[in-house]
């Protein structure tokens, strides 16, 4: 969907939903909430306790931000700060101030996880499609061409500019949702909004408490049901909630499922014990959360598990595909009611 259609279907839901809003003004909770598709995924913003007008405006303000770091940081929208950085042939390219933020975080997920999350895996990520009517397994002589041109030392920061050697591109997929997640919460907070939730496909951000001073509840998805079912809860309060899943974005080919989560080393779906996590830590930390979840899909939850334990101010929950879950001490968990 173009980023205008988008911004038009946005504005459209929330024309309803200020109009049934308006009606009855049974809505002691002062809720409200928008959805929309931007970075590729099902977005959701509510604001609670404030007065409903200024809300619905926040929370179109935040879509509108969020489809501003979408233009920046996708590496499929032409003219986009990492598309201009893909086809410079390696010569430095000036970007924004958010573009060299989660390059940065990136490279640094990169250095943390010893090249197991890579921004430069681009190449792989464009032969696997997952979204086509009949996904294919791409050729393997594809592959190995694009793993080859994999490595995360051929990104340089220079100022404000970033260049990329090789052969490679750059795909932030795996961090920006939780940047941008934080920087919508930061939006709001800037504009008086004290009790929100941000949840861009997985990625959620709990601005303030419940307007009731308690924390939030935030569901973790059951990898196995549809969406919104859940396996339990974790308490939130000025936190991200990162979920990330092989269920996600996926297809069966021959008995054998195909993911998103690449090995960069293969240029294949990683193979280990891991149907979802779901990392938690402090707002302001949510892209590096975000790459730590992909991080812990590509380690298996043991090592996953150690991998969490060394990084002060996070901890972990992982499903397993044998139904189990394991998790970091630290990590409040409240199964759900059979
Ligand atoms: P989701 O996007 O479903 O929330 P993740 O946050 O785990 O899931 O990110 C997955 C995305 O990360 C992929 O769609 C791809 O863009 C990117 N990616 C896949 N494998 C890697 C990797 N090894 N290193 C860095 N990014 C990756
Ligand atoms: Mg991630």
């Amino acid at each position: 969907m173009s980023l205008f259609f988008k911004r038009i279907v946005s504005l459209g839901l929330l024309a309803l939903l200020i109009i049934t809003q308006t009606g009855c003004g049974a809505n002691p909770e002062r809720k409200v909430s928008d959805s929309g598709f931007y970075l590729d995924t099902e977005c959701t913003i509510t604001v609670y306790d404030m007065d409903e007008s200024e809300a619905a405006g926040l929370i179109a303000g935040a879509f509108d931000l969020c489809a501003d770091y979408e233009s920046k940081l996708s590496k499929t929208i032409e003219g986009s700060d990492v598309d201009r950085i893909n086809n410079a042939g390696g010569k430095p390219v000036k970007v924004s101030e958010e573009t060299l933020d989660v390059i940065s975080l990136g490279l640094e997920a990169g250095k943390e996880s010893d090249g197991a999350f890579d921004i430069t895996v681009g190449r792989i990520t464009d032969l696997w499609d997952f979204k086509a009517e009949d996904p294919k397994v791409p050729a393997e002589k594809d592959i190995r061409e694009a793993v080859s041109t994999v490595g995360y030392e051929n990104v340089k920061i220079d100022g404000d500019t970033v260049s990329l050697g090789g052969d490679a591109k750059i795909d932030l997929g795996g961090i920006a949702k939780g940047y941008i997640s934080y920087k919508l919460a930061e939006y709001l907070e800037e504009n008086g909004a004290e009790h929100a939730i941000i949840n861009l496909g997985g990625n959620v951000v709990a601005v303030g408490t419940k307007p009731d001073g308690s924390d939030w509840k935030v569901g973790i998805q059951d990898p196995n049901a549809e969406r919104q079912t859940v396996i339990g809860s974790t308490p939130a309060k000025d936190q991200a909630v990162i979920t990330s899943g092989i269920y996600e974005r996926k297809f069966e080919k021959d008995g054998k499922i195909y993911h998103h989560i690449i090995d960069p080393e293969t240029g294949y779906p990683v193979e280990n014990d891991i149907e979802g996590v779901t990392i938690k830590c402090a707002s302001e930390d949510a892209g590096m959360c975000d790459a730590y979840s992909t991080i812990c899909l590509l380690k298996g939850s043991a090592e996953g598990k150690r991998f969490i334990e060394s990084k002060k101010g996070f901890e972990a929950l992982f499903y397993k595909k044998d139904g189990t879950v394991v998790k970091t001490d630290g990590m409040d968990f409240e199964p759900a009611e059979e």
